[in-house]
């Protein structure tokens, strides 16, 4: 992180600052805002901004639209309008993205005032990191502040482009995702455990493997324990399985008995006769899952031997769910996972993955994890090892 300059280096005394935030929110029918947090998370940057009595531009994306202009489904107004409610001072909201519409507002703009970009993605430009749409958006401001860590993983324009172009800052998300996701990976806590389900195999695979490297034990749950059960040579009915990827488990089951990994997969699972909440259900032991019924979550004795691992940890990061928690009749171990981590108040506990966080919140035991990345792939992509354009083009 010594190397990434922090906002907390500007002085934004009267300063235009280009804040790439990341307002990619859910809005409701009505034009409002479902789910703030992404929102909030940004207070801090924007906050500190203000106080310095800079003018503050933001930018964002929102959802995909064709990137041939406005597309009323995709605009930032609700985002402008319950920023505006979070920070108690009037929001902005530009006609355009870098036309006429935000050169406008932003040149009668005085310290204090905030200015909402439209759509970054409204413009195609956008996506391809275009040069002559990166200098547009740095022609706005005097100063760069990143603080959206969700897109880090992506070189686009608003993210990297741009960066090179004006004094470029990390915002406090930023600094805040980046810090803990490397501090985790760099020293962690012993015995790290990491805990990971979802679906496949194949989207996690590089996460598996990055974290055998670091990890004292590793937890597999979800759709993927389906493959890794495939190649302990047991049968698994209709679950979710990639046959392809077979082998690459049985190389990952003996890459962590050489290394001394703990990898610790379910002894028993819930099948059902279909994919559905209501579905005929039975708890089986995992090396006798009966044809034509498929495993939907883990069973209470593995769900009891994974709660036993995490209240042995000193620290925890945790991506997938256990099953199909969307699904009343499934999320059992999901939640028993869940409680356990937050149990676990003398571990760092780090929870990372877009329905992951969903299931955290769901259960309502948000406030008892030490972090909760905002960033989904992004955050995937940082502990995989690989580099995020958008931090880089942030270092010194
Ligand atoms: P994250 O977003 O946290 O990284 P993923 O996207 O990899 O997690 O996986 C989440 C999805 O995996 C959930 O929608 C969940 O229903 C599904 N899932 C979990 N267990 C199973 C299972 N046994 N069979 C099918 N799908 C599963
Ligand atoms: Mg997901």
């Amino acid at each position: 992180m010594a190397d990434i300059r922090s906002i907390e280096e500007l002085d934004a005394q009267g300063k235009r600052v280009l804040v790439r935030v990341d307002f990619n929110v859910p809005v409701d029918d009505a034009g409002n805002v479902t789910d703030d947090t992404r929102i909030r998370a940004a207070l801090p940057t924007i906050e500190r901004l203000l106080d310095q009595g800079a003018r503050v531009i933001l930018a964002s994306h929102r959802g995909r639209p064709a990137g041939e202009g406005f597309e009323e489904a995709f605009s930032l107004a609700p985002a402008a309008g319950r920023l505006a409610e979070l920070i108690g001072r009037d929001v902005a909201l530009a006609a355009d993205t870098v036309g006429e519409g935000a050169q406008a507002k932003v040149a009668a703009m005085e310290p204090g005032d905030v200015v909402l970009l439209e759509n970054v993605r409204f413009d195609k430009r956008e996506k391809k990191n275009d040069p002559a749409f990166a200098e547009a958006l740095a022609a706005l401001a005097d100063a760069y502040v990143n603080d959206a860590f969700g897109t880090a993983h992506r070189a686009h324009a608003s993210t990297a482009g741009v960066a090179a172009l004006l004094p470029a800052y990390a915002g406090y998300l930023m600094q805040r995702e980046v810090g803990t996701l490397t501090g985790m990976l760099d020293e962690p806590k012993r015995p790290f455990v990491a805990i990971l389900g979802g679906s496949k195999v194949s989207d996690k695979i590089k996460v598996i493997d990055a974290l055998m490297e670091k990890a004292d034990v590793l937890i597999i749950g979800g759709g993927m324990c389906f493959t890794f059960l495939l190649a302990q040579g047991y049968a698994v009915g209709t679950s979710l399985k990639e046959d392809d990827w077979v082998a690459a488990a049985g190389d990952m089951l003996a890459k962590a008995e050489q290394r001394g990994v703990k990898l610790l997969l379910p002894v028993d699972v819930v099948v059902a006769d279909a994919f559905a909440n209501d579905a005929r259900t039975e708890v089986v032991a995992a090396d006798a899952m009966p044809e034509g019924m498929m495993g939907l979550d883990i069973g209470p004795k593995t769900a009891a031997l994974y709660a036993d691992a995490i209240a042995g940890a000193a620290s925890v990061f945790w991506n997938g769910p256990m099953g199909v928690f969307e699904m009343p009749s499934f999320e059992a171990g999901t939640k028993a996972v869940a409680e356990a981590v937050a149990a676990n108040q003398g571990a760092d506990t780090i929870i990372g993955g877009g329905d992951s966080v969903a299931a955290v919140n769901k259960f309502d035991l948000a406030d008892a994890m030490t972090f909760i990345s905002t960033g989904g792939g992004a955050s995937m992509e940082l502990v995989q090892g690989e580099a995020l354009p958008g931090v880089e083009a942030l270092r010194r």
